[in-house]
């Protein structure tokens, strides 16, 4: 639903945007009414999915009782790929949540560093900082999510984790319930106040690794997630009619899930470059824009979820994003288009998506491994060398004698604290490329009276302090 009062408050964010005029400015000397119209609000809802294939989506939640196919013709639906970058989840949403790739953040592995989230600011931050007043809210399951949503110095305004539950499943359906009850409570919004809600859910990505892609564990919790995003949808519909807003919303994931398992109930899942892993997709529903439900863009990426964010909530961009602003970027506009068949369009753009070149193949899938040690110290202790035979056993070209070798490196890092190990693997992930690339945007100021920040250990290897230990492992 598109309002009057909805398209001029747009229009007063475009001129934010372009710096045209401020929100203080804006009020001075205008009516009840014409205040009103200003102070409208902007409703900003991005779903995250984890471990989703698409391909599975169209295969089996394509149905008109799917959220899926509902999100998809109410706004435009993008394949996009994390090619080139590290398929795990910690380095994807740290892309989704800052706008920059893994060469800037620095993310390698699962285990959370909140000193990255200093150096490039969250969606979180981002919107804290210089729009205080809009309402940010996180609803996860994967606790990394909720400890990046509360690094910095501005933090989200309410950070709510849902526990593990019975299942994953039943973990996901609380965050469904807690997300439309977010929603929901939008209603009741005198104010007008603008909100920004990530929702997270994981069930797709825990099915991936203990029973694969291909398996029916795994199209069930597609078929799951499905009925969660209507319900959410359901929501959404129901408070536009109270309140006349539209909300813009933005669903997305991670990377995907190889089709087969390794080991039972130990699947790699993920991590490397084949096209299943690096698949990923976007579907944007933008507020008051409805010409173009239903269709297709080719150029959407995963490192555009940031900068679209804050370009909806009229929150300036960082200068050094490599997303961009899905609503008015000339490439992404340019890239609009509209298929006969929209399911077979999007099959037929996955198909496109091939390997990286080798050598990148190579530096990504030795990251992944030597970043999986201290992850899996610090969750599974004894399932290390396991995981590494399972990839040796596997024969992945180059990457299987790559495990093998990282056995060896594991020995070597036996009786080390996890600290101390994901420090040596952060060492090699640098040294193949993870967070090379310094911000060129000065870091959000310190909040007053607030205490220096410790130093990044970036700063520490640029100091040669880590040196004798990744020549080690070199
Ligand atoms: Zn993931």
């Amino acid at each position: 639903m598109t309002t009057i009062k909805q398209f001029l408050c747009s229009a007063a964010v475009a001129g934010l945007v372009a710096g045209t005029s401020t929100v203080a400015g804006a009020h001075v000397g205008m009516s009840k009414v014409t205040t009103d119209w200003m102070l409208a609000a902007e409703h900003v809802l991005l779903i995250g999915l984890d471990g989703v294939n698409l391909s599975k989506v169209l295969e089996y939640a394509y149905g008109d009782d799917s959220g899926f196919k509902t999100a998809m013709d109410q706004g435009v639906t993008g394949t996009a790929t994390v090619i080139n970058h590290t398929t795990l989840s910690g380095p994807s949403w740290s892309t989704i949540l800052t706008g920059v790739w893994d060469d800037k953040h620095g993310v390698f592995n699962n285990l959370f560093r909140p000193e990255v989230y200093s150096q490039w600011p969250s969606v979180f931050n981002l919107i804290e900082y210089h729009k205080p007043e809009i309402e940010t809210t996180i609803i996860s399951n994967w606790e990394y999510l909720n400890q990046l949503a509360d690094a910095g110095n501005y933090p989200v305004d309410n950070n709510i984790f849902v526990s593990a539950g019975d299942s994953p499943a039943d973990s996901d359906g609380q965050v469904t319930a807690l997300t439309i009850a977010q929603i929901l409570g939008t209603a009741d919004n005198p104010d007008d106040i603008s909100s920004f809600l990530f929702s997270y859910q994981s069930q797709a990505d825990h099915a991936g690794h203990e029973f694969a892609g291909g398996s029916e564990e795994y199209m069930q919790a597609i078929i799951n997630l499905g009925t969660n995003l209507q319900q959410i949808l359901a929501a959404i519909a129901q408070v536009q009619a109270i309140t006349g807003d539209d909300w813009s919303i933005l669903i997305t994931t991670d990377h995907g899930h190889q089709q087969t398992v390794t080991l039972p109930g130990l699947s790699i899942g993920h991590g490397f470059q084949s096209p299943n892993e690096t698949s990923s997709f976007v579907i944007f529903d933008q507020a008051g824009k409805d010409a173009t439900d239903g269709t297709q863009n080719l150029n959407f990426s995963i490192a555009d979820m940031t900068p679209t964010i804050l370009s909806l909530l009229g929150v300036p961009l960082r200068s050094d994003f490599d997303g961009v602003s899905l609503t008015d970027d000339p490439t992404v506009l340019n890239s609009h288009v509209t298929p006969v068949n929209l399911e077979q369009a999007l099959l037929s753009a996955l198909a496109m998506y091939g390997y990286p070149n080798m050598g990148n193949e190579i530096e990504l899938g030795f990251r992944t491994v030597v970043g999986s040690i201290p992850y899996f110290l610090d969750k599974f202790v004894t399932q290390i060398d396991q995981f590494l035979q399972g990839i040796a056993d596997q024969d992945i070209f180059l990457i299987s004698g790559l495990a093998e070798c990282a056995q060896v490196i594991n020995g070597f890092f036996g009786g080390l604290t996890v600290d101390v190990t994901n420090t040596l693997a952060h060492g090699v992930a640098y040294l193949l490329g993870s967070g090379v690339i310094a911000p060129t945007d000065a870091p959000l100021p310190l909040p007053p009276g607030s205490a220096e920040f410790t130093p990044s250990v970036d700063a520490l290897l640029d100091s040669g302090d880590l040196f004798d230990a990744t020549a080690l492992v070199g």
